[in-house]
C-alpha cells in the first residue's frame, strides 16, 4: 500500500486502514552511512546490555537491579532501597537530562539507543530479512520474497529463541550472572515459578517483536507521547527540506522526485515529507535512502537531513536558547546536589525496631529486658568489625542474638538485640536510650529509641 497522502495522513494512526484494520509495516532495509553508524551504536548498546552485570567496578557489578534484596548497583555504586532520596535524585537527573537532550535533538534516543528499537531493528528485523528477504515498496507493502510457510515458521522459531535470550539478558540485570547460572542449570521442577515467569516474559517479548512491533513507539511509549511538548522549531530532528524539495515530482522544479523511497524504509510507516511527526524516531533511515536517490539523479545529498525547522527556513541552526539554558542550569544544580549527597553518604545505616508484640521481660527482681530487631547496612567497600554499645543510660547490657560482629562490605546484618537495664536506671514506663554503632573506638552512628518497663 502506498504511503498516505499529505491531505489524509493525520486522519488516523498511520498503521490503520479506513476500516480500522492494522496495516503491516514491512520496512525496506536502508543502506548508507547513517545506517552503518546506527549499526555500530546499536551493537554497542546490545553489548552494554549483555555485559553490564558481568563487568565489575570496585568489586560491584557495573549494573545490577537486585530488587529481591532491594540493592542496586549503578555504575559500580551500590544504592540501597534505604537510599531512596538518592534514587529520587538519580531519577530527577535522568529525567532533566532526557528533557534537555530531547529539546535539543528530538527523539534521537528512540532511534539509536532505546532497547526496543535496537532489538527490533538490529536483531529481529535482520532475522526477518534473512528468512524472507528485503522489501520492495514498503512501508506497508508487498514482500519481494516468496511466502514459503517453512521460511515463516523457521523465522518465528528463531524469533522465539531470540526472545528467550533477551529475557535472560534482562533477568541477568535483576539477579546477576551467578544466580542466573544457578537458575538455568537447576532442574525446572526445583524452580517452577521462576521458569513460568521467565517463559511468560519470553512469550511477551516474542509477541512484541514479532507482532506488536513499531506500535510500542507510536502508541504506547510515554516518552514518545511527550515529544510534542518538548520539540519546537529550533529542535534538531530528521527533517525534509521542503524549500529545496517542493514542488515535488519527476518533472517538477523541486529536488524531490516523489519516489516514496524515504517512506519505504521508515520503520514506523510515516512519510517524512508530511513534516515532523510524533511517530518519527529519528532513525535516519530516510536520510540514507534519499541520499541514494539524490546520487542517482545527480542532485546534492541531504534533501532529508538532521536540521531544525528554523534551519530549513532561514539557515539558523543554533540550539542555544532560553529553554536549553534553563534546563542546563537545572541539570547542573541537580548533578551538584547528587554529587554532594553521594560523597556525604553515611558509611553504615542502622534501623532499630521493637520486636512486634513485645513490651518488656523481667530477667530477675531488679533487671528488665527489651527485644529489638536491628538491621545494619555496611555501605562501604571494606569489611567492618562493628560493636553495638549502650551510650546512655549507663551501665546496661546489650546482646546480639547472632553474636555477629563482622559485617562484610555491602552486606546487611539482621539480628535480634536484647537490651537489659536495672530498675534504678529506668525513668518510668518509657526510658529514652541511645545506642551507638562503633568500629573500634570510633562512633559510626547513633540511634535513639525507648526502653519499656513496668510502672515505677
Ligand atoms: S526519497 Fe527523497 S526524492 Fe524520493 S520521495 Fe523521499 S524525499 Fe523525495
Ligand atoms: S521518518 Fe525517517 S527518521 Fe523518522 S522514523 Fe521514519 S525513517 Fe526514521
Amino acid at each position: 500500500m502506498e504511503p498516505e497522502s499529505s491531505a489524509t495522513f493525520r486522519d488516523r494512526p498511520i498503521n490503520l486502514d479506513d476500516s480500522g484494520k492494522r496495516k503491516w509495516i514491512y520496512a525496506k532495509q536502508p543502506k548508507g552511512k547513517w545506517y552503518r553508524r546506527r549499526t555500530v551504536v546499536g551493537w554497542l548498546a546490545i553489548a552494554f546490555l549483555v555485559l553490564a552485570p558481568f563487568i565489575k567496578i570496585n568489586g560491584n557489578p557495573l549494573m545490577l537491579f537486585d530488587i529481591a534484596n532491594r540493592k542496586f548497583s549503578i555504575f559500580g555504586q551500590i544504592i540501597w532501597a534505604q537510599d531512596s532520596y538518592l534514587l529520587a535524585l538519580i531519577m530527577a537527573v535522568t529525567v532533566v537530562f532526557i528533557v534537555l537532550f530531547t529539546v535539543v535533538y528530538g527523539r534521537l534516543w528512540c532511534g539509536w539507543i532505546c532497547p526496543q528499537t535496537v532489538f527490533l531493528e538490529m536483531v529481529f528485523r535482520r532475522i526477518e530479512y534473512l528468512f524472507e528477504g528485503n522489501y520492495r515498496n514498503g512501508p506497508i507493502s508487498k514482500k519481494v520474497t516468496s511466502r514459503i510457510p517453512l521460511m515463516k515458521i523457521a523465522k518465528h522459531v528463531v524469533f522465539l529463541i531470540t526472545a528467550i535470550l533477551i529475557t535472560n539478558v534482562f533477568l541477568n540485570w535483576m539477579v546477576g550472572p551467578v544466580r542466573l547460572m544457578e537458575i538455568i542449570s537447576s532442574p525446572i521442577s526445583e524452580n517452577r515459578l521462576g521458569f513460568t515467569i521467565m517463559l511468560c516474559i519470553s512469550l511477551f517479548y516474542y509477541w512484541i517483536y514479532a507482532f506488536f512491533r513499531e506500535q510500542v513507539c507510536t502508541m504506547i511509549c510515554p516518552y514518545g507521547r511527550i515529544q510534542g511538548t518538548l520539540i519546537d522549531s529550533r529542535t534538531i530532528t530528521v527533517i525534509y527540506d521542503y524549500k529545496r524539495g517542493e514542488p515535488r515530482g519527476p518533472k517538477s522544479s523541486g529536488d524531490c522526485i516523489n519516489c516514496s523511497q524515504c517512506a519505504a524504509v521508515c520503520p514506523t510507516g510515516i512519510d517524512i515529507k508530511n513534516g515532523s511527526q510524533l511517530e518519527c524516531i529519528n532513525c535516519t533511515a530516510c536520510i540514507d535512502e534519499c541520499n541514494v536517490v539524490m546520487e542517482r539523479i545527480r542532485k546534492p545529498n541531504n534533501l532529508i537531513r538532521f536540521d531544525s525547522v528554523q534551519g530549513v527556513e532561514n539557515g539558523i541552526r543554533s540550539v542555544l536558547n532560553a529553554r536549553t539554558y534553563a534546563y542546563s542550569a537545572v541539570l547542573i544544580v541537580l548533578i551538584i546536589v547528587l554529587s554532594v549527597t553521594v560523597s556525604n553518604r553515611k558509611p553504615i545505616e542502622t534501623s532499630v525496631l521493637r520486636v512486634s508484640g513485645s513490651l518488656y521481660q523481667q530477667v530477675d527482681p531488679v533487671t528488665y529486658s527489651n527485644l529489638f530487631l536491628v538491621k545494619i547496612i555496611n555501605k562501604t567497600q571494606s569489611d567492618k568489625e562493628l560493636k553495638i554499645r549502650l551510650i546512655s543510660p549507663m551501665p546496661g547490657r546489650l546482646k546480639l542474638t547472632t553474636g555477629q560482629s563482622t559485617l562484610k562490605k555491602q552486606e546487611i546484618l539482621e539480628s535480634v538485640l536484647i537490651v537489659e537495664l536495672n530498675r534504678e536506671q529506668m525513668t518510668g514506663k518509657s526510658t529514652p536510650i541511645r545506642l551507638g554503632i562503633f568500629e573500634g573506638e570510633t562512633l559510626l552512628e547513633e540511634y535513639s529509641t525507648n526502653f519499656l518497663g513496668p510502672d515505677q
